[in-house]
C-alpha cells in the first residue's frame, strides 16, 4: 500500500490541490527490480527503436502541452506562458538529442596494423536515478531522462515532491507513446523517498537541486563507483560597463533577474555597475522592474510575475534583505503585493537593493527569488574580483559594446558558462556545468549524451 501523505499547495490560492499516494521502500525497491531486469533488452532494442518511442512522446507531448502548462503553472504559480515556453524549449532539446545521439554512440577505431585493431565502444550505465528540483521540472528532467533512455539506460526519475503531478504526467506520456513501463518510473514523494532511490544499487546517479541537497547526497554517494551528475545553485553575477545602452542591457538583466520570479538556477542575482553609470543604470533598472505585470491571474497573458513556489523562501529572502539594509544598503524599490484572492499567495517584491558590498547575505548566499543587490565598481579589474568572489560557478555575464573587453574578461571568471550581452540563457548545443558548488559534469551538449555512456576499450588480434 502506498501513503497519502503529500499534500501538493497552490502558490497562488494557498489551497489543497490535491493529496497524494507517495512511493515507500517496497515500491521504490518494485521499481528498482523491474528496470534492472528490462534494461539489457531496452539496450538490445537498438537505438531506431528507442528513437521512435521518443519521436512519439515529443509528438504526444506537443499535443498535450496545454495540458501539461496548467498543472504545472497551478504546482508552483508559473505563469501560464512561462509554463508553455518551458513545454516547447523542451521539445526542441528532445530534437537535439535525437539528432546526435547516434554519433556519440558510435563506435570508433583508433588504431588499425596487421596485428591489432583498436577501437571504443560505447554502452549505457545501466540503471539511472534522477533526483530533480522543481523550477524547471521539464527542462532539469529531460536534461537527464532523455539522453538517458535513448542510450539504453533505464530511469528512475524522482521529481521535486512539488512537481510530482508533472512527474506523473510525463510518465503516462511516455507510456501512451509505447514506452515500456519498466523503462522508466517515477517515484513520488520527498527527501525520504529520494533516500530510498539513493539505496538502490543504480548504476548512475544525476542530481538538479540546491548546493546543500547536494552535497549531503554527495557525501553519501561518495564510496559509490558509479557516475554522478551534481547540478546545483547559483549566485551569478553580471557586469555592466559603463559604454552600454543603459536601457537595453537595464530589458536584458531586468528579465534575467526577476524571470521565474527569479527561481532559476542561472538567474542573474548580483549585478556590478561600472561607477561613471551607476545612477542612470539604477534608475532606468527601478523603472524596468516597476513595469513587470503581476496581476494575480497566472493565465492573464500580461502577466509576467507569480508568486514563490515555496512558502519556505519567504523568510530567507525577508531575512537577506533585513541583513543588507541593516548593514547600510538602500531599498530602492520593493512591489506591493498583489491584493487579489483577499491578498493570498506567496508573493515576494521584487526587490532591487543599492549600495550594497560583500559583507551582506544578498551578494554571497544563492537567493533563489526576485530580489537583486546592485553594485558599483571602479574597473574592469574590480568587477572580476568581485564576480569571482564566490563559492558558486554557474554563469556570469558581461555588458559592454566592446567584444575584445567582454572576452578579457570573461575569460578570467571561474564558472561553467559566459555570456556576452545576454544573460540566463541555456542552448542545447552547449554543456550546462556547474563549478565549485555549483555542481560537477556536465548535461547538454556532446557531453550531455556520453554522460549516460561508459567505454568499452576492444584490443582485437586476428589470429
Ligand atoms: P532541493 O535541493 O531542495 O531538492 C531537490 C531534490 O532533492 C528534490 O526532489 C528533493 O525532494 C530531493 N531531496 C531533498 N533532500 C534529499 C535527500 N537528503 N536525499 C535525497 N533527495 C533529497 O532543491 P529545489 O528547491 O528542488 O531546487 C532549487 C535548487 O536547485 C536551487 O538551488 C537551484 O539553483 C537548483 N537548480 C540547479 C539547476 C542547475 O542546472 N544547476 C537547475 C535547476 C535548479
Amino acid at each position: 500500500m502506498l501513503n497519502l501523505n503529500l499534500n501538493l499547495i497552490n502558490p497562488v490560492t494557498e489551497e489543497l490541490i490535491t493529496q497524494i499516494a507517495c512511493d515507500d521502500e517496497r515500491s521504490v525497491k518494485e521499481k528498482f527490480i523491474q528496470a534492472e531486469l528490462f534494461q539489457p533488452q531496452w539496450q538490445a532494442q537498438g537505438l531506431d527503436h528507442r528513437l521512435g518511442i521518443i519521436d512519439r512522446f515529443k509528438t504526444a507531448l506537443s499535443l498535450r502541452k496545454e495540458e501539461c502548462a496548467e498543472t504545472l503553472m497551478h504546482e508552483v504559480g508559473k505563469p501560464y506562458k512561462h509554463a508553455l515556453n518551458e513545454i516547447n524549449g523542451t521539445l526542441t532539446r528532445i530534437e537535439f538529442f535525437q539528432k546526435n545521439v547516434a554519433t556519440i554512440m558510435a563506435s570508433e577505431e583508433v588504431f588499425a596494423s596487421e596485428k591489432i585493431r583498436e577501437s571504443i565502444s560505447y554502452e549505457p550505465l545501466g540503471v539511472v536515478g534522477n533526483i530533480s528540483a522543481w523550477n524547471y521540472p521539464y527542462f532539469v528532467g529531460s536534461n537527464v531522462f532523455i539522453p538517458a533512455l535513448l542510450t539504453g539506460n533505464c530511469v528512475l526519475y524522482k521529481p521535486s515532491e512539488l512537481t510530482s503531478l508533472s512527474g506523473l504526467k510525463i510518465a503516462e506520456i511516455f507510456h501512451e507513446a509505447g514506452l515500456p513501463k519498466e523503462a522508466f518510473h517515477v517515484l513520488v514523494g520527498a527527501a525520504d523517498v529520494g533516500r530510498m532511490l539513493l539505496s538502490m544499487p543504480l548504476q548512475g546517479f544525476f542530481f538538479t537541486g540546491s548546493y546543500k541537497t547536494g552535497k549531503a547526497i554527495a557525501d553519501a554517494m561518495a564510496h559509490r563507483f558509479i557516475r554522478t551528475g551534481y547540478e546545483l545553485g547559483g549566485k551569478d553575477p553580471a557586469y555592466v560597463c559603463e559604454d552600454v545602452d543603459i536601457k537595453k542591457a537595464c530589458d536584458m538583466l531586468v528579465d534575467g533577474a526577476f524571470y521565474n520570479a527569479g527561481q532559476s538556477c542561472c538567474a542573474v542575482e548580483r549585478i556590478y555597475v561600472h561607477e561613471r553609470i551607476y545612477d542612470d543604470f539604477l534608475e532606468s533598472f527601478v523603472a524596468h522592474t516597476k513595469s513587470l505585470v503581476q496581476t494575480g491571474d497566472l493565465k492573464d497573458e500580461k502577466t509576467y510575475l507569480g508568486p514563490l513556489a515555496r512558502k519556505e523562501q519567504l523568510a530567507i529572502l525577508k531575512e537577506q534583505v533585513e541583513d543588507a539594509r541593516a548593514k547600510g544598503a538602500r531599498v530602492l524599490y520593493e512591489a506591493p503585493k498583489p491584493t487579489h484572492n483577499n491578498a493570498k499567495g506567496w508573493y515576494f517584491g521584487p526587490v532591487v537593493l543599492s549600495y550594497v558590498d560583500h559583507t551582506m547575505k544578498i551578494m554571497r548566499d544563492e537567493s533563489f527569488g526576485p530580489v537583486i543587490g546592485i553594485m558599483k565598481v571602479r574597473s574592469d579589474a574590480e568587477a572580476v574580483a568581485l564576480m569571482n568572489e564566490t563559492d558558486y560557478g554557474l554563469t556570469a555575464s558581461v555588458h559592454t559594446r566592446s567584444e575584445v573587453r567582454a572576452k578579457a574578461i570573461l575569460e578570467k571568471l571561474h564558472c561553467g558558462t559566459v555570456y556576452w550581452n545576454t544573460c540566463d540563457r541555456v542552448s542545447p548545443n552547449l554543456p550546462w556545468t556547474g563549478r565549485k558548488h555549483s555542481g560537477m559534469g556536465s548535461t547538454l551538449s556532446h557531453l550531455g549524451i556520453s554522460a549516460f555512456l561508459q567505454p568499452k576499450a576492444w584490443h582485437m588480434a586476428p589470429a
